[in-house]
C-alpha cells in the first residue's frame, strides 16, 4: 500500500567549480535534491537542520513542490552546512575542496508524530550516527534506504556497518562501495556490500547506469543519456530520492517494483545534473521523467 515518505539528510549552501562554469552559495544537500525528486512521484516530508543564512526563497522552492519541512530546524546562530567541490576535466571525478557542518555540528533529530510514522523513508546522505538517530525513532517503517559517502564510510564505519544491517536497501556509488568493502571489482563489491549485511544494494556507477545487487536477482539500469552536462552535483540524491519517493507511492518494494523504480530514478537524476543546484529538477516535471524513463526502457530492450 503507498504511504507517506520521510526524507532525512543534509540541507547545505554548495560552492561548486566545474570545468565550465561555476556558482556559490547554491541550495544543495542530500535532502533537499532528494526530497524534490521524491516530490514527483509521493508526498515528501523533510528532517535536518539549515542556519540562520537560510534564504527565504529556498523555503520557498521547497514549499513549491508542497515538501513538508516541519521536520526542519531553523538553527538561531549557526550557519548552514557548506560544501565546495570541484569537478575536474570529465566530470567523472570530484575533490571536495571544503566541508563545514555548522548547524548539524550539534544537531540532534526530533520528528513530529506525522514523521515518526512514515511508512517509506530515506535516510540520505549525513553522519550515519543522524541517520541511526532518525531511524530509532520511527513507529514501524515498511522500506527504509540509506545512503552515504566517502567521508562516513572512512570516519564512522562502525556505526554506518551498524546502519546498514538494520536498513532494507544501501545506495552507494561505485568507488564508495569498492572503499567500503575493499573491493577493487564492481561485482564483488555489490556482492560483499550483501554478506556485510545489507539486505539489499544498489551500486551506482553515474554515466554507465545503477546495478542492483537482491536476493532475487541481479538488474542494470542504463543511465539516461546526457549530452549537456552542467553539474553532477546531487545525482546520487535525486536517484536515491525518486528511488524512493516511487516505492512510497507504489506502495511495493519487491523486486519488479525496485527494477522499475531504478528507471524513474536514472530518468530524474539525469535532470538534475543538467544545471546546477536544483533547478532542472524543480523547472522540468513529471511530463518530462515519464519520456526519459520510457526512452531508457527503449534503449535497453532488444527484443
Ligand atoms: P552527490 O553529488 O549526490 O554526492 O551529492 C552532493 C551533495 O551532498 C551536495 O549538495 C553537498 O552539499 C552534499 N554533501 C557533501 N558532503 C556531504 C556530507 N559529508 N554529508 C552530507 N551531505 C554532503
Amino acid at each position: 500500500m503507498a504511504g507517506k515518505l520521510l526524507v532525512a539528510g543534509s540541507v547545505a549552501y554548495d560552492c561548486i567549480e566545474t570545468p565550465l562554469a561555476s556558482e556559490d552559495y547554491i541550495l544543495g544537500g542530500s535532502a533537499s535534491y532528494a526530497a524534490l525528486a521524491a516530490s514527483y512521484f509521493s508526498p515528501a516530508m523533510m528532517c535536518g537542520i539549515v542556519g540562520n543564512d537560510f534564504k527565504k526563497s529556498d523555503v520557498e522552492r521547497l514549499k513549491a513542490r508542497s515538501i513538508d519541512i516541519s521536520n526542519v530546524v531553523f538553527h538561531p546562530s549557526k550557519p548552514t552546512f557548506f560544501w565546495r567541490g570541484k569537478y575536474f576535466e570529465n566530470f567523472n571525478s570530484r575533490e571536495t575542496l571544503d566541508v563545514r557542518l555548522n548547524a548539524y555540528e550539534d544537531y540532534k533529530p526530533e520528528l513530529n508524530e506525522s514523521a515518526r510514522s512514515a511508512e517509506y523513508v530515506l535516510l540520505g546522505n549525513i553522519s550515519p550516527t543522524i541517520q541511526a538517530s532518525v531511524f530509532g525513532m520511527l513507529d514501524s517503517p515498511k522500506f527504509t534506504v540509506a545512503d552515504t559517502m566517502d567521508l562516513w564510510i572512512n570516519n564512522e564505519r562502525e556505526a554506518l556497518v551498524d546502519l546498514v544491517r538494520r536498513v532494507d536497501l544501501l545506495i552507494l556509488n561505485d568507488s564508495e562501495a569498492k572503499l567500503f568493502t575493499g573491493e577493487n571489482n564492481i561485482i564483488r563489491a555489490g556482492r560483499a556490500l550483501l554478506k556485510l549485511g545489507a539486505k539489499c544494494a544498489l551500486v551506482k556507477a553515474g554515466e554507465y547506469g545503477s546495478m542492483l545487487f537482491h536476493e532475487r536477482g541481479f538488474f542494470v539500469a542504463p543511465a539516461y543519456p546526457v549530452d549537456d552536462l552542467r553539474d553532477p552535483t546531487g545525482a546520487g540524491d535525486s536517484f536515491a530520492g525518486a528511488l524512493a519517493g516511487r516505492i512510497a507511492a507504489i506502495g511495493d518494494f519487491g523486486f519488479e517494483s525496485l527494477k522499475k523504480a531504478m528507471l524513474y530514478a536514472s530518468a530524474t537524476a539525469s535532470m538534475t545534473v543538467e544545471s546546477f543546484s536544483c533547478y532542472k529538477l524543480e523547472e522540468n516535471g513529471m511530463d518530462e521523467i515519464e519520456r526519459r524513463k520510457n526512452y531508457i526502457e527503449k534503449i535497453s530492450r532488444a527484443d
